[in-house]
């Protein structure tokens, strides 16, 4: 009775400690260069014209672009844009693909990072890092934030060098990380400067 009593006791104590809440992660920019028209999601689809169109057409992203493409020159380093476990790659397509490419599932070369270790459950945040240089994707364990994870390249349905990044929150489809009329209230990146550019610093924890 005594023993079976210390374990209750424990148990309630356990049970009445406060619930210890996980930030919700942010993201930094995972990549380093911004070259001109870099990012599409505030220069858009627009064939470089520099044009903020931001239709809507989609209820997460902008012009149905299932995240943020960073242009950059084929080699330039990946980082990772928050701790977490690298739980998926994909390193076998040609480092140039092309239009409708459906090699890796059309995202060529990638690397998935689970930012909660749950992503199995469905509520947890992945991001998605595509078009990568052949054989450039690493394969830790796990990573720090700002850790290189692979080059960038224009592989599977890609026709220029460049990054395209995802955010995956819980059972959503792809979401772009910025805030703004189009997306979400509240910005996942770290920070955001002119025109929207996210910051290449990692959050503070
Ligand atoms: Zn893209």
């Amino acid at each position: 009775m005594k023993k079976s009593y210390f374990v209750l006791s424990a148990l309630a104590l356990i049970l009445s400690l406060p619930q210890i809440a996980l930030a919700d992660p942010r993201f930094r920019r995972p990549i380093n260069t911004t070259l001109s028209p870099a990012i599409s999601a505030y220069y858009d689809h627009l064939s470089g014209t520099g044009l903020r169109t931001y239709s809507c057409s989609s209820n997460t992203t902008y012009n149905s672009h299932a995240g943020t493409d960073f242009r950059a020159s084929v080699s330039t380093l990946i980082y990772a844009s928050a701790q977490g476990g690298l739980y998926y790659r994909y390193n076998s397509c040609p480092t140039y693909g092309y239009a409708g490419s459906t090699c890796g599932g059309g995202y060529g070369n990638h690397a998935k990072i689970d930012h909660e270790g749950n992503m199995t459950d469905g509520q947890g945040w992945v991001t998605v890092y595509a078009h990568m240089k052949r054989d450039t994707v690493v394969w830790p364990m796990s990573v720090l934030c700002g850790g290189s994870i692979g080059q960038t390249g224009s592989s599977g349905n890609s026709t220029g060098p460049h990054l395209h990044f995802e955010v995956k929150k819980y059972s959503y489809p792809n979401n772009d990380p910025y805030s703004g009329s189009c997306s979400h209230a509240t910005t996942w990146w770290t920070y955001q400067g002119a025109n929207g550019i996210p910051g290449t610093q990692c959050q503070q924890l």
